[in-house]
């Protein structure tokens, strides 16, 4: 029906804070993938996409916004991509909604797929970005993965360099500051390469979000895990810091070694126990902590540090000091979906329900802690 093409390439992820981000794809995949907690990209072959092949995507992006605005324009909306002009592009054009949910949202952000774009050459990502942020002057925010050891190839006028063109953020996987948690899952990395290329990134003037997965020391490494995990953190001062909870999918290479006892998963109980020393551990620093991952068991643990850190913990003792029956029933209302905060177990409707399914997986003999692990795996 359109003369030239609307559609574009997409990959699979991106953060849970760019969900209303347009998603460009610079490169395929990840070029390490060997990450043992990471199923994403398994199976798939790492390819950089061609400079011209990627501006022609912005192109048709273009002309896809210029249709979205012409049947705003046709129902009296000058052009303003509102809800009904969105509700029927999704209806009439499903193949252009990505970019009307991208307009309905402001059209501001921009998320660089996939693992680790930035490895291609410097003087490719400043065209790709002058290109977007000249189609596009509502642009505000440019975001893009990228691992540590990218990072560290690149310099900080290379960095300079990016942020003039547009690009203000940069999603770091630090996983753990522990050196023999990263070996173990064949991170890639280790915990004094994340603190230099993080530093680089801060010197920069580029905002820095890092991720910590929690549990991922299992039930050996946790205090570890915890406790290197905020110095490293604390060395770079990052921007954001960002939790997720492991969850371990049969398509990632660490089922195996849950499977034959070889890594011990830990409980949730557990795991929110190191949250807890890992935030008590949190020093020095100004990061804003969010706990926005459907995986994390207490997703309100949010705040400004250091402001912010004793309202946190207070969060963290308030569900520590419920009783464990009561623990055991929040995690299951959580990790089934009816519960979002303890609070929530005050909430009658809810409350019943999840009283009813704890009870049924009594009957059946099912541990709360298993089938939750299950659930959780929806998520991924
Ligand atoms: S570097 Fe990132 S995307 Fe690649 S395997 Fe590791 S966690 Fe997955």
């Amino acid at each position: 029906m359109f003369a030239k093409r609307t559609d574009f390439e997409q990959g699979p992820i991106r953060p849970p804070s760019e969900a209303n981000s347009l998603l460009l794809r610079l490169t395929r995949n990840c070029p390490w993938n060997r990450c043992l907690f990471c199923p994403v990209y398994k199976g798939e072959k790492f390819s950089r996409r061609g400079l011209e092949e990627i501006k022609e995507d912005i192109e048709a992006i273009e002309r896809a916004a210029d249709v979205i605005k012409n049947i705003s324009v046709s129902n009296g909306f000058g052009g303003a991509v509102n809800r009904q002009v969105a509700a029927q592009v999704q209806s009439q054009h499903p193949e252009l909604f990505q970019v009307a949910f991208w307009l309905f949202h402001g059209g501001e952000n921009v998320f660089l797929q996939d693992g680790d774009s930035l490895l291609l050459p410097v003087d490719q990502l400043v065209e790709i970005l002058e290109l977007l942020t000249k189609k596009f002057p509502s642009i505000k925010r440019i975001t893009t993965y990228a691992r540590s050891r990218t990072l560290l190839r690149r310099s900080v006028e290379d960095f300079v360099r990016l942020r003039e063109a547009g690009l203000n953020r940069i999603h770091v996987g630090l996983e753990s500051g522990n050196d023999e948690v990263l070996e173990y899952m064949q991170k890639g990395v280790t915990r004094s390469q994340h603190i230099e290329a993080g530093k680089k990134v801060k010197t920069a003037g580029l905002s820095l979000s890092e991720y910590v997965i929690l549990g991922l020391g299992g039930k050996n490494k946790w205090r570890e895990h915890a406790l290197d995990s905020a110095k490293a953190l604390n060395a770079i001062n990052p921007d954001f810091i960002r939790v997720r909870t492991l969850a371990v999918p049969a398509s990632s290479p660490l089922y195996e070694k849950v499977q034959n006892g070889e890594f011990e998963l830990m409980a949730d109980d557990d795991i929110v126990r190191e949250e807890k020393m890992f935030i008590e551990n949190l020093q020095g620093i100004e990061s804003s902590f969010y706990s926005d991952h459907i995986l994390n068991l207490l997703e309100d643990v949010n705040g400004k540090l250091p402001d912010d850190k004793q309202k946190m913990l207070e969060i963290i003792e308030h569900y520590l000091s419920l009783p464990a029956v009561e623990r055991e029933r929040f995690c299951l209302g959580r990790r089934t979906g009816y519960y979002r905060t303890i609070d929530d177990m005050q909430d009658e409707s809810l409350s019943s329900v999840v009283e009813r399914n704890y009870k049924q997986l009594q009957d059946k003999g099912i541990s709360v802690d298993q089938y939750i692990k299950k659930m959780m795996l929806r998520f991924i």
